[in-house]
């Protein structure tokens, strides 16, 4: 059997990790400012993450969700205590998409409704729902199609006061986005849509799949703009590479029996490595720590001609180029071994480095993007 060929490949091949390591199989060593695709929020194979799984695999795997799994409740409450949503309820499950699924169908069964309204350039998975609010009509398939999702500008409240009604379900939002190219929402526009969803009996979903687990400085993104959301999802760095994800629900919404089920989500390793992830963050102070950086990154990238613009929180940074960034990101890996991450937008380089990143690692990479910019200017 072959492999469905749907990834463009990078010719390397990873076989060990360590903080923010990579080596690959003939020994060369590379920075990672991608983590993966945010997904290593403490680094590669940190040692208290390898010890808790590795514990918890010598005790029990897994069993179904018709058990007691104490681990989801330690979980969910050191998730409320970290992320500062103590009263919220969590629904484990395994990926992105599926969070986002979940956190749709809650909102149409609590208010009824399923007119969307999504913001241009989102990503929000590819799963049925999650990829038709998605603004990216080539991953849609025509069985993907629904006519009750309205796309709107991002930061244009006036856009957003003009689709509001009393049959709007939900607004989904992603706390920062991340595909698109690292667009902030702003704080009044997040501040305008909680409003609104108050007023129209809507509900506010934030997707932090990508900006959330402290990757924005905040452990939410949409915490910096002082605001609340009905439900929140959450995914890549929740697990620092182990599939999981969750949906967080405000107490408003209720549970009963059946409504959503999974067989693998909040299983005991997933659990474990959740929980290891927040140990971490915890004590290693890494969201003061991602602040920090972002904040000096963002210093130094003012200084090098020819970046345009650096946009975004955190680690969670969009340097914009004036050209198109391909053959800049080529160099990058290929001369210096530094992964960064692509966007939509041809122009923007993403950085989405581990939480723990180090500011000597940092300097690796802007004196690399210094004289890799100083030569792509001379051609
Ligand atoms: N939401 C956002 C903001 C994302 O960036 C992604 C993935 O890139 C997803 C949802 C989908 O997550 P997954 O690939 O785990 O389904």
């Amino acid at each position: 059997m072959k492999l469905f060929d749907v990834y463009p490949l990078h010719d390397i091949t990873p076989v060990k990790g360590s903080g923010s390591k990579l080596w690959d199989d003939k020994g060369q060593e590379y920075l990672d400012l991608y983590g993966g695709h945010a997904v290593i929020s403490i680094g590669h194979s940190h040692p208290h993450y390898i010890k808790r799984i590795e514990k918890q695999l010598q005790e029990i795997g897994f069993y179904s969700n018709a058990v007691k799994i104490p681990q989801q409740e330690e979980l969910a409450t050191l998730l409320g205590a970290v992320s500062g949503y103590q009263d919220y309820q969590l629904f484990l499950s395994n990926s992105g998409a599926e969070a986002n699924e979940n956190a749709l169908k809650m909102a149409s069964f609590f208010n009824g409704r399923k007119k969307l309204i999504v913001m241009e350039g989102a990503f929000h998975g590819r799963t049925s729902l999650a990829v038709a609010a998605t603004d990216n009509p080539s991953l849609s398939a025509p069985i993907n199609t629904v006519d009750f999702i309205q796309f709107i500008p991002l930061n244009d409240r006036k856009a957003l006061k003009a689709a509001m009604n009393e049959t709007v379900c939900a607004v989904l939002i992603e706390g920062i986005q991340g595909v698109a190219g690292v667009n902030v929402p702003d704080a009044e526009f997040l501040q305008c849509a909680r409003a609104l969803c108050d007023k129209h009996g809507a509900v506010l979903i934030v997707d932090e799949v990508q900006s959330g687990h402290g990757r924005s400085g905040r452990f939410f993104a949409h915490q910096h703009a002082e605001i609340q959301a009905d439900i929140i999802t959450l995914a890549k760095g929740m697990g620092n590479g182990f599939p999981v994800a969750g949906t967080l629900f405000s107490p408003k919404f209720e549970a009963k029996y059946g409504l959503l089920g999974t067989t693998f989500g909040g299983n005991y390793l997933a659990c474990a490595a959740s929980l290891a992830v927040l140990e971490v963050i915890q004590a290693e102070g890494l969201i003061d720590h991602a602040a920090e950086m972002g904040e000096y990154l963002r210093s130094q990238l003012a200084l090098i001609p020819g970046v345009v613009e650096v946009r975004g929180a955190g680690l969670m940074l969009g340097i914009k180029l004036p050209f198109m960034v391909a053959s800049v990101r080529k160099a990058l890996l290929m001369e210096h071994f530094i992964f960064t991450g692509s966007a939509s937008d041809v122009h923007t380089i993403r950085l989405l480095p581990a939480l723990n990143v180090k500011k000597s690692d940092l300097d690796r990479f802007l004196s690399a993007l210094k004289s890799t910019l100083q030569i792509s200017q001379a051609q």
